[in-house]
């Protein structure tokens, strides 16, 4: 008899889940839309052309070692992170009122963000989440004892943004509460505010005494424009609002696995930075010490090297720009086969996923009878679909459409 014997057994992860059914699916034609990863037009993972010629400058490096980083990872890395989301010419960054932690990747920066919150914030204050929103943000903030308040995003009806329903509810949540707003190409929805809805949102935000905390795990990925992606931080920082800004480059650099990503946070005085950046070290060094090396190298590389960095905006472009294609192949075929119902925020979604509309009833036939993976609020990765499967898809929709 084991101490754990009577341990709950955890349900299984969702998307991970949804992936291992896919790779046992036999069928020739499968599709996987569930996991948000980009793929090639051939369907396979892709290494960004900047991230090959960054490995082998490093490999050739010979004063590359395997020595510990710092407890807030690599200076320059941190310091080309909150340029990349802030703008080189930030006033907050020429103040010193900016600091940032390397963690691992945007998961690690959301946890650490949640776990100084957690300490040196309001106690109790509680956090605002998008319904939906990214599945691991409810429990994240859980895991360090912040309570989550849902506010409207999606109407289902209009399929876009629910607007009234989400100020409303930033309007009446407790002053100095902490919100969760998606820096671009919301998560599972596709579906961002206008920079008219960013400046109301600011402002609800603003005479609240609301803490705003962006996540940002799609720079570049959403438009294909680093600068437009980082529109609504930078506004936020225009506005003389603090924050903390969460950035992966999971996605933007193809680097899922390296676990690059890092905290920035803005904050009004130099001093304040300072002691929020001694807690971010000290919290670091009793969770992971140090954070991992080689993802970070790369990016480091990257964002400090002007012609990499114009190498890495084309591949940015070449990732973007298919994934728009492929909406626009999905969006016409539907409309040839006359799919009943309205298919235009298809085409109007920005990022890595569509919130189709799809029913789990629906997305459970797409499964069984299509051998399509998605998970069952009807969220589709559009990086799964490339030339040759998207006619496949477009006629399986139409049939548990109809
Ligand atoms: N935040 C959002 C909204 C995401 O969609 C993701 C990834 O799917 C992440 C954070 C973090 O991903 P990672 O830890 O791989 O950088």
């Amino acid at each position: 008899e084991s101490v754990f014997q009577s341990t709950p057994r955890a349900p299984p992860d969702v998307i991970f889940n949804l992936t291992a059914s896919y790779k046992a699916d036999t069928f020739k034609d499968k599709i996987n839309l569930g996991v948000g990863a980009y793929r090639d037009n051939d369907g396979k993972p892709f290494v960004l052309p900047v991230v090959k010629k960054a490995d082998a400058i490093l490999h050739q490096d010979p004063a590359l070692d395997h020595e510990y980083l710092p407890i807030g990872g690599i200076p320059t890395f941190t310091a080309a992170s909150a340029r990349l989301i802030l703008g080189a010419d930030s006033s907050a960054i020429k103040e010193k009122r900016v600091v940032g932690a390397q963690t691992i990747s945007g998961t690690g920066a959301n946890h650490l963000g949640a776990l100084f919150l957690s300490r040196f914030y309001h106690p109790g204050a509680k956090i605002l989440l998008s319904n939906p929103t990214w599945a691991n943000h409810k429990a994240i903030f859980n895991n360090v004892g912040i309570e989550t308040i849902d506010y409207p995003y999606w109407d289902a009806k209009k399929r876009g943004l629910d607007l009234e329903g989400m100020l409303n509810v930033i309007k009446s949540a407790p002053e100095k509460s902490i919100v969760l707003l998606h820096a671009c190409a919301h998560n599972p929805t596709g579906v961002d505010p206008t920079q008219e809805q960013w400046k109301q949102i600011a402002e609800v935000i603003k005479q609240k005494n609301h803490f705003t905390f962006f996540d940002c795990a799609y720079q570049g990925f959403a438009s294909g424009n680093l600068d437009k992606d980082a529109w609504a931080v930078r506004y936020f920082e225009s506005q003389g609002l603090e924050f903390f800004v969460c950035q992966s480059y999971a996605k933007n650099f193809g680097l899922y696995g390296e676990r690059a990503g890092c905290l920035t946070a803005v904050t009004s005085t130099p001093d304040a930075a300072n002691r929020v950046f001694s807690q971010f070290e000290k919290l670091q060094r009793s969770e992971i010490s140090n954070p991992p090396a080689y993802g970070a190298r790369v990016v480091n590389l990257v964002l400090n090297d002007p012609t990499l960095s114009k190498q890495w905006q084309d591949d940015l472009t070449e990732m973007s720009g298919r994934i728009i294609a492929m909406r626009k192949a999905l969006y016409s075929a539907l409309k040839k086969l006359g799919t009943p119902g309205t298919w235009e925020h298809i085409v109007t979604q920005i990022g890595m996923f569509s919130f189709t509309g799809l029913t789990k009833e629906q997305v459970s036939v797409l499964k069984s009878k299509y051998h399509v993976y998605l998970t069952d609020n009807g969220r589709i990765s559009m990086a799964g679909l490339n030339t040759s499967n998207v006619e496949y898809f477009a006629k399986a929709v139409d049939d548990v459409v109809r």
